[in-house]
């Protein structure tokens, strides 16, 4: 089995319609498949009717923009109810920061020198209901101010670049909770991926584990050092921790983000399902 439990498709910022991202799985050898889109389950419908044609199975998966203190935490959601009224609702309040800001960003961008039409995010956007930075992004790449996304993060739009513009993110021991309460497994993604080592620290785990039943961790990941992975895999033995891995594939938009490049063992699946299953979430 070829098991992996993190991609994104258009729907949010990656580049691959749910269809598409299906199919990619597929070509790529994997057996199963998370989509989680940020802040969003819009994907999921489509993804699941391709995955009945297909030999991918689908496993419905959110990330949601959380927030531990002034600090960005993603949070992997599996198996939730996407109709549960009181994520559904937090999801959408997320989303609107979302919105609200660009208008901000691209004032900063004009600032700089850089000015964009909203009109030329919203191309890159298309109709998802989760605009980012990545579309942004996408929109400087094609004015020619920038070469890549990557560039376009390092020079401008990065937590600590002079574009950057924060939002709304739902305080993470909040989302855990809002996770289960819809049924679904609460897995911390990459934690210490881009300077996550100083907030995700012991301590605070302990703390998540033993209020909030957090169920996992995700250790293999590519922003992640192979001396941070054997680290993490330590804490996550101790804590009692799941630990997955994944790609984070965004299609285009990451590139050294391949399907199946990172992935995680059939036995933590297992342990997934049955805590979707035990928790009254939808698989
Ligand atoms: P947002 O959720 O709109 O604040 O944007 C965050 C998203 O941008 C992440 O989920 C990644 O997909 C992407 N991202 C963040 N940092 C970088 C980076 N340095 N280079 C490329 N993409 C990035
Ligand atoms: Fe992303
Ligand atoms: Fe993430
Ligand atoms: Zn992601």
């Amino acid at each position: 089995m070829t098991i992996d439990l993190h991609t994104h498709s258009a729907v949010s910022d990656g580049t691959d319609s749910p269809a598409d991202l299906v199919a990619a799985a597929a070509r790529a050898g994997l057996t199963v498949l998370a989509l989680c889109d940020h802040d969003t389950f819009d994907g999921l419908a489509d993804a699941a009717a391709a995955a009945r044609g297909s030999t991918v199975r689908l496993l419905p998966g959110i990330e949601i923009s959380a927030r531990l203190g002034g600090d960005s935490v993603h949070l992997l959601g599996y198996g939730c109810r996407t109709a549960d009224p009181a994520l559904t609702a937090e999801l959408a309040r997320i989303r609107e920061g979302r919105r609200r800001r660009v208008p901000a960003m691209l004032a900063a961008l004009a600032r700089l020198g850089m000015p964009l039409e909203l009109s030329e995010v919203a191309r890159f956007a298309g109709d998802s209901p989760s605009v980012g930075r990545p579309h942004v992004a996408d929109a400087l790449v094609a004015r020619g101010y920038v070469a890549d996304r990557n560039q376009a993060f390092a020079r401008y739009l990065a937590d600590d670049g002079p574009a950057y513009v924060s939002r709304y993110a739902t305080e993470v021991a909040t989302g855990i909770d809002l996770v289960h309460r819809a049924g679904g497994v609460a897995v911390i993604a990459h934690p210490w991926g881009r300077g996550g080592e100083r907030q995700i620290t012991e301590s605070l785990l302990v703390g998540l584990v033993g209020r909030h039943g957090l169920d996992g961790i995700e250790v293999d990941h590519n922003d992640h050092t192979p001396a941070q992975r054997r680290s993490l895999r330590v804490l996550a033995d101790r804590l009692g921790l799941l630990v997955t891995g994944s790609s984070d594939y965004h299609g285009l938009g990451k590139l050294n983000h391949p399907l199946g490049c990172h992935t995680t063992a059939p036995a933590v699946l297992g342990e997934i399902e049955r805590r979707i299953d035990l928790f009254g979430g939808s698989r």
